[in-house]
């Protein structure tokens, strides 16, 4: 499978990721009162953070400990108690990933808020290329020491050494047995899996990934998000797409069905609106267009209903860290008048793709008769996107 064909939670044969995350720690070296997962931190809670991170790659599943289990979470995580330990809480959260089909797991340090998609997607990728364990890890550049108290015994070669973060990744099988056969205290997943024998494929870590540990984590994770948040990207993108008529009672446009005298012929629905939209999402992601995605050799997506492919756009988007601000269609047709339907459009538009009406234009044309689209030979659309950093 291409990587970046990779359909996110779309058809049942494609392999779910779950991302497990475990607060059940009381982290009480970070000081505040309480654990530091459910501290503030630039406007919402670690804990927060990381789900809001992980949230477009799968369903997320927080360990949570059992005097947490009525706190707040955003709609749509699972909750499950966790145990007197670490191994005990990972445990449970692999049960919950299993009784929700996953086929892989990411297993992440809920106090490592600062995760950025990139992180995630190069955990992701490796195991969808086949690593059956892979997670991110840093070089050190530092130089180090061996010391006795505050007096240098001796140096160490770096030489071969990485700091290891998360999220950790690993095919749900292999990491479930190799932990059900551990015994003992894990620094983490990775030693576990190490342990029953996994390879384990080392992705591109960040140093903005940082643990919060101490209470001083705080300010520098706050200081690495408020600049993320000052580094607003900004990538525009367009579609243009035409269908022509064929035999038929009603045209799909925009997620609406339309009566009409004719039907738009093609491959899948024929929205062509739908269509011109989605490539405009693409456009932006640099990521070309519907046919790559979805290819018209491909039987599987003969007649797909057009919202499958609007949904992976969105959903590709998130995975790199963007988020849909707004959109702009134009419809070019003398006849359906779209005028009627306009608003119905936006509605449908806005459902799939999670925005609101007011970001979502779906406007229409006539081309004065003039070309095909005057003579009632099909039907054209174009199409601009606007993403922002999420
Ligand atoms: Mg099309």
């Amino acid at each position: 499978m291409e990587i970046s064909s990779y359909p996110v939670g779309m058809s049942s044969d494609t392999p779910s990721l779950v991302t497990i995350l475990v607060a059940a720690g009381r982290g009480t070296r970070a000081g505040g009162g309480v654990p530091k997962q459910w501290q503030l931190l630039a406007g919402q809670r670690v804990a927060d953070w990381a789900i809001a991170a992980f949230q477009p790659f799968g369903e997320v599943v927080v360990v949570l400990h059992r005097d947490d289990m009525d706190i707040d979470l955003p709609a749509g995580v699972h909750r499950v108690p966790g145990g007197e330990t670490r191994e005990h809480s990972v445990k449970a959260g692999l049960t919950r990933a299993w009784a929700l089909g996953a086929t892989y797991v990411l297993i992440h340090d809920i106090a490592r808020p600062c995760i950025s998609p990139t992180v995630i997607a190069g955990v992701r990728d490796a195991l969808l290329a086949g690593a059956e364990a892979a997670a991110p890890g840093l070089p050190v550049t530092d130089a180090l020491w061996r010391a006795d108290g505050a007096r240098v015994t001796g140096t160490q070669d770096r030489a071969g050494l990485v700091r290891a973060q998360t999220p950790q990744g690993f095919a749900l099988g292999p990491i479930a047995a190799a932990h059900d056969g551990f015994a003992g205290d894990a620094a983490d997943d990775v030693e576990v899996a190490r342990a029953a024998g996994l390879d384990v494929h080392i992705t591109p870590g960040d140093a903005d990934n940082i643990k919060i540990t101490h209470p001083g984590d705080f300010a520098r994770a706050e200081a690495i998000l408020n600049r993320r948040r000052d580094c607003m990207d900004i990538r525009m993108g367009n579609g243009y797409d035409v269908h022509a008529f064929c035999e038929g009672d009603q045209v799909t446009i925009c997620g609406v069905s339309v009566p009409h005298d004719k039907g738009l012929l093609g491959h899948s629905d024929a929205d062509v609106g739908m269509h011109a939209i989605t490539d405009a999402i693409y456009g932006a992601l640099a990521e070309g267009d519907i046919g790559r995605h979805f290819p018209p050799s491909d039987p599987q997506w003969k007649g797909a209903a057009s919202h499958i492919f609007l949904d992976h756009a969105v959903q590709l988007a998130a995975t790199k860290g963007y988020k849909v601000s707004n959109i702009d269609c134009t419809l070019i047709c003398e006849r359906p008048k779209i005028g009627p339907h306009a608003s119905d459009m936006q509605g449908a538009l806005a459902a799939i793709t999670g925005l609101d009406t007011n970001r979502i234009s779906v406007k229409a044309t006539t081309s004065e008769k003039l070309g095909f689209t005057g003579r009632g030979e099909g039907i054209a659309a174009i199409a601009t996107a606007l993403l922002v950093t999420a």
